[in-house]
């Protein structure tokens, strides 16, 4: 029988623990206790940020967990669907104005707090007969022999022994150290990739504005290399109240005092977040992260050890602009399920591979638009890329197909390649051609 030991218990570590439950006792191995969890502590620090669950990943973890929203739903989260307009629904404003108008029949916004999300996820999970928790411990090494993983070596203060394992999943997130325990054990080096995007953030809690509820539920506004590296995003959170995320690109960080941070709000370069804070009263204190690099650890190109994986920001630290990681740890989960089922001779090595499978998508896509802050040189095609995003925002302030298209990917209900389909490039290119022949459009329907 499978002994299974899963280190960290956010949201990547509990949802693999859910899916291994199926087939196996389950050890779940972290620092904080997770009994007396408040809502912010100290092994998920972002958590006073705002925290979006995209559509797909919304479905993924009812997939998960069914019930789940409405759990969070009876816990005062509010369900939107996931359509946009320029003054209704979510609305997202790009370098050139405000998104058209898309309509969503089936894909939703699940507006919960980190806290309340995580929270909710927790109870379900270690309800879990087969799945157990020791709080207060963290993992410090990986037993190895001959290729296979045999234990989990794990600390409690200046105590450490050695669970024995047949599989140790590391779920520790973005500070992960298995790269190093792998190498102690003769195993590596991890190939990675790094970006450095130098995004900071404020974030505050406030009571609901009344004012944009009645047309639109959350906004987004997004940056533009080289004109403007400043983000403002409002999120709707559980109980009438909602999330400001101020943000900046390559390095430049939002402020922390209250009259600054209304001040960022003010100089984005959409006015709406702004009016909506001038009549929202505070509920926190203006809590600030950065994050510096962004990083892709290729644990799929390892041969060994059987009997490790690693999944969620371990794998994948994304910047958090776009809102992607609990999603894709959800995806992961569900890949490693589909995994699990087919019930391969070496389940983790078939597990590193699905788990990289779902992350390269988004990564490419996070990649992409973070090349041009990390001050790194371009190549031809990255310039070709860049240049057509911006063609896309700026098509997409006009035409719902290609707003539509752009708002899938970044929920991700689909993958880059929708900004390639045929319907697509054609508008972007009638749109990008009115643009420089000064000429209004024909009037454009989905
Ligand atoms: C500022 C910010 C904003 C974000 N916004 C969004 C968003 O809007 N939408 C979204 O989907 N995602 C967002 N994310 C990403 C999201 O927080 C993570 O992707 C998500 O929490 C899944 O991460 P994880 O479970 O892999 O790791 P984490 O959530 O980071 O958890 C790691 C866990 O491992 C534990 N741990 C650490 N070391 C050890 C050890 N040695 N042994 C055992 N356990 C250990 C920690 O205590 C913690 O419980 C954001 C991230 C940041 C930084």
């Amino acid at each position: 029988m499978t002994r299974t030991v899963v280190a960290g218990g956010s949201m990547a570590g509990l949802l693999t623990a859910l899916v291994l439950g199926e087939d196996s006792d389950v050890t779940v191995v972290e620092p904080d206790d997770l009994a007396a969890a408040p809502d912010h502590r100290a092994g998920v620090p972002q958590s006073t940020q705002a925290h979006v669950l995209l559509s797909r990943g919304a479905a993924a973890l009812e997939e998960l967990l069914p019930g789940l929203q409405a759990e969070l739903a009876a816990a005062g989260a509010p369900i939107h669907p996931a359509g946009m307009g320029p003054d209704s629904g979510f609305r997202m404003v790009g370098p050139d104005g405000p998104f058209a108008a898309v309509t969503s029949e089936t894909d939703v916004i699940v507006g919960a707090s980190r806290p309340l999300l995580e929270r909710t996820v927790r109870r379900r999970v270690l309800a879990h007969p087969r799945i157990d928790v020791h709080s207060g411990r963290r993992l410090s090494g990986l037993e190895v022999d001959a290729g296979r993983i045999t234990g989990a070596r794990v600390r409690a203060g200046a105590t450490e022994e050695t669970l024995a394992a047949d599989l140790v999943v590391d779920a520790t997130g973005r500070h992960s150290r298995s790269p190093q325990m792998l190498a102690a054990a003769g195993i590596g080096p991890v190939p990675e990739v790094e970006f450095r995007p130098a995004v900071g953030y404020a974030s505050r809690r406030y009571r609901r504005p009344t004012s944009p509820s009645a047309g639109w539920h959350g906004t987004m506004v997004l940056a533009r290399p080289g004109e403007n590296p400043r983000i403002g995003t409002l999120l709707p959170a559980e109980n009438d109240t909602c999330i400001v995320n101020l943000g900046g690109m390559g390095g430049h960080y939002p402020p922390t005092d209250d009259d600054g941070f209304r001040r960022w709000a003010r100089d984005l370069p959409d006015p709406g977040l702004h009016e909506a804070l001038t009549e929202a009263t505070p509920l926190s204190e203006v809590h600030a992260y950065r994050t510096p690099t962004t990083r892709l650890r290729r644990f799929e190109r390892l041969r060994a050890p059987r009997g490790f994986f690693a999944i969620g920001d371990a794998v994948a630290s994304f910047n958090p602009v776009y809102g992607q990681g609990m999603s894709v740890a959800a995806l992961e989960a569900l890949a490693v399920r589909a995994v699990l089922r087919r019930a391969p001779r070496d389940l983790a090595t078939a597990a590193r591979r699905a788990v990289a499978a779902v992350a390269a998508g988004p990564w490419s896509l996070a990649a992409g638009q973070d090349r041009p802050w990390t001050g790194d040189r371009r190549s031809v095609l990255d310039r070709v890329r860049d240049s057509y995003l911006r063609a896309v925002q700026s098509s997409a302030t006009e035409d719902p197909v290609v707003a539509g298209a752009f708002a899938e990917i970044l929920m991700m209900t689909a993958g880059p390649s929708a900004l390639m389909r045929p319907a697509v490039l054609g508008r972007v290119a009638t749109h990008r051609w009115h643009r420089r022949h000064d000429r209004p459009e024909m009037e454009v329907t989905r």
